[in-house]
């Protein structure tokens, strides 16, 4: 049994939002900034974030032209440009509120390369500028010059040319989630570790959600007037009617390269293959494309057949001229689903869920913290 101060002070709430993964934290702080006064609770159940967004590569991404041809083959137009405006206005959202330099933001150069079978998209270039011209006021798209490639020592073969983005960055994402995690304890948030949500009920006038306390093994209840499931990939685990499927990336990190010959980020394959350097390793992830059923998982762990082909390519096409060790490797779970736009929707009447982001969260979770937050306080 929990004492009646632990009932009293740690168990009530006007707000909980379950997962403090981007999502969850930018709800919370978005509440607290909507609602000062209120008392609001992320319950999370893993040590720290244990989902994608302390998983990720650290990209701050639009997106590349070919991920966006491909998106237009199967979206409509105005819905294209709605995830880009989302993604823009997302990264601003993120950067102004924690600060370029708490989060490390870098604009070394964003590219994306293209293979032989791509060149048809630079054709493709200036529509999609005119397409983003009012989005980003500006042009997102220009062809790098010539022999850049080469100097950064990619394979020419694998590098035929190479289209820079001018609106796109790296960050740090560990210190992104910190950032977040600081500003959440000083706006008076409680962010409770170690808090797996099992089940919650809605009686109308509050939610009661039970949590498993992990020391006790016992359930306690928790009530909140309003609860918000931020829980992404794992949202069935709650709502298994959700439309939500679970999509492991893995990623690898070399160690420190003593010539790094590149500073960027770079994408290649509509965007499932994407690297960058950290100083001056190479951060390395994608090929969920080799195995879509094996990689329609909640596992965390990293796969032979996925990890190989990284090294392969890195070795091959990335860094053909320059030895490497790789320092470690690991895996996040993004959510997709049919339609590539996020799940916003009012669940009952006091909960609200903001799931699905469909690998763009580090771009539009801050917007959608701030969508769940103004449906929560309506
Ligand atoms: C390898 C990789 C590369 C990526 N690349 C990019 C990129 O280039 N650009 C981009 O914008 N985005 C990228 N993403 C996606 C981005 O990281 C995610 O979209 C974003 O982090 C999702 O945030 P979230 O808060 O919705 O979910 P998560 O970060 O997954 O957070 C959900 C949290 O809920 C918790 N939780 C789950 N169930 C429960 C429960 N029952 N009770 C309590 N807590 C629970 C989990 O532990 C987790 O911490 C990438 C992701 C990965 C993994």
């Amino acid at each position: 049994m929990i004492s009646f101060w632990e009932r009293e002070s740690f168990t009530r709430y006007n707000y909980a939002i379950i997962g403090s993964g981007i999502v969850g934290l930018s709800a919370a702080i978005s509440v607290k900034e909507l609602s000062p006064n209120s008392r609001v609770v992320v319950l999370e159940r893993g040590l720290f974030p244990t989902g994608a967004s302390t998983k990720n590569a650290g990209f701050a991404c639009i997106g590349s032209p070919t991920e966006l041809l491909a998106d237009l083959k199967t979206m409509p137009e105005q819905e294209v440009c709605s995830l880009v405006a989302l993604r823009h206005q997302g990264l601003l959202l993120l950067r102004k509120r924690l600060g370029d330099a708490a989060i490390d933001y870098q604009t070394y150069g964003s590219y994306e390369i293209l293979g032989p079978d791509e060149l048809y998209c630079l054709n493709r270039l200036p529509q999609l500028n005119q397409l983003l011209q009012h989005i980003v006021q500006g042009e997102a798209f220009g062809l790098a010059p010539n022999g850049l490639a080469t100097s950064f020592g990619f394979n020419p073969d694998f590098a035929k040319a190479m289209v820079i983005n001018h609106f796109e960055g790296q960050l740090d994402t560990g210190k992104m989630m910190q950032a977040l995690l600081q500003l959440a304890a000083k706006m008076g948030i409680t962010v409770l570790n170690g808090a797996h949500v099992t089940a919650f009920s809605d009686s109308g006038n509050y939610v009661e959600i039970a949590v498993n306390h992990p020391f006790m093994n016992s359930t306690v209840l928790f009530k909140a007037r309003k609860m918000a499931v931020c829980t992404n990939a794992f949202a069935r685990q709650l709502l298994p009617d959700m439309e939500v499927q679970p999509g492991r990336g893995q990623v690898l990190a070399t160690q420190p390269l003593q010539n790094l010959p590149f500073k960027g980020i770079f994408h290649f394959h509509e965007g499932f293959y994407y690297f960058r350097n950290f100083e001056n390793r190479v951060i390395f992830g994608g090929g969920r494309n080799l195995n879509f059923k094996a990689e329609t998982t909640t596992n965390l762990t990293t796969t032979s057949t996925i990890l190989d082909d990284l090294l392969h390519k890195l070795k091959t096409c990335i860094l053909p001229h320059t030895p490497f060790a790789v320092d470690t490797a690991w895996a996040g779970i993004m959510a997709f689903g049919a339609q590539k736009t996020p799940i916003l929707q009012l669940h009952s009447s006091n909960v609200v869920v903001g799931v699905k982001l469909s690998g763009m969260g580090v771009a539009i979770g801050s917007m959608l913290g701030k969508q769940v937050a103004e449906l929560l306080c309506k």
